[in-house]
């Protein structure tokens, strides 16, 4: 069987730069308690192995970030990677909290863009994922800006100068398709197409592989970035794609039969996870166990 690591994969930069100020955050304030709002990154043995640094999280699918909000009362609040609304951050400081931000970059740019579009007088049209922080973050700008997922109606033609843009880990793919559409419906419309670079990358790789069997995305079940990988490869025709955790959601069955075996990872995988995955892979043996998770570990090559 031939296993093969689809490259670019796994941490981007902004997810190494957000777990990277966390943990200077708890050596900057070690006296303090620190409470990241939301996952900081989409992957929860990230999240684990914070907690082993005395770094908790709140998070709560049903609620928005400023509702998670009134559950901090003291010391630190840690913003996520993908961004936060400034009403956010102006109740946090009114609160007393100390505000430590690691929205991406990549997060910061699309965000500024929109205001920009916002104060020149324009309406926005803002495709992303429902109830994801991302597009929550944008969406609280001003009642200017309308959201739409990439599986929703077109939205009534308007007069108005139009902006459209995106979320910066949708599927390529999709928004290019979406794009088009829109472009007909509104031919007079201003587009940003916003997908990061590491997003982009890790999509282009998995839309060139050939004659794979099997596909494996190492990724949260709540990191679009990887959701949208394993649907990439679906649609491109790869006959078993697995969105998996872990190597101990592998099930031998899955790629006995196979040939050719892809390893691909989300861009808040920790690298532990997906060399574990691959490593499993190539020295397959039905009698070894598979290895245990050590969350000590899981943060090698970014602390
Ligand atoms: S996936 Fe892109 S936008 Fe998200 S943290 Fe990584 S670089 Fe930033």
């Amino acid at each position: 069987m031939e296993i093969i690591k689809v490259a670019p994969r796994g941490y981007c930069k902004g997810v190494i730069r957000a777990v990277r100020m966390a943990i200077d955050c708890r050596k900057q304030y070690p006296d303090q308690k620190i409470t990241i709002l939301g996952m900081l990154v989409h992957n929860h043995y990230v999240m684990e192995a914070l907690a082993l640094n005395h770094i908790q999280m709140i998070d709560d699918p049903n609620k928005t970030r400023d509702q998670l909000l009134e559950e901090i009362n003291e010391g630190v609040v840690i913003f996520t990677a993908h961004g936060i609304a400034p009403q956010v951050i102006e109740k946090a400081r009114q609160k007393g909290l100390i505000c430590v931000d690691a929205s991406c970059p990549d997060v910061l740019k699309t965000q500024n863009l929109v205001k920009k579009k916002l104060s020149e007088g324009y309406e926005v049209l803002y495709i992303g994922k429902a109830k994801h922080p991302e597009a929550e973050a944008v969406c609280a700008l001003s009642k200017h800006i309308h959201f739409m997922e990439p599986a929703d109606p077109l939205p009534d033609s308007t007069n108005q100068r139009l902006f459209i843009t995106n979320q910066t880990t949708m599927s390529v793919y999709d928004l290019k398709v979406l794009f088009e559409r829109l472009k007909q419906r509104f031919p007079k419309a201003e587009f940003s197409e916003e997908i990061c670079n590491a997003t982009r990358i890790r999509q282009e790789a998995v839309a060139k592989l050939t004659d794979v069997d099997v596909l494996y995305v190492v990724g949260d079940r709540f990191s679009n970035n990887s959701n949208r990988l394993a649907q990439i490869g679906k649609e491109r025709g790869i006959p078993h794609v697995y969105l998996i955790d872990t190597v101990q959601d592998i099930e031998d069955e899955q790629f006995k039969q196979a040939k050719r075996v892809a390893v691909t990872a989300g861009a808040s995988t920790p690298t532990y996870l997906t060399d574990q995955v691959i490593a499993y892979l190539q020295h397959y043996d039905t009698n070894k166990q598979k290895p245990k998770i050590e969350l000590s570990a899981l943060l090698g090559g970014i602390i």
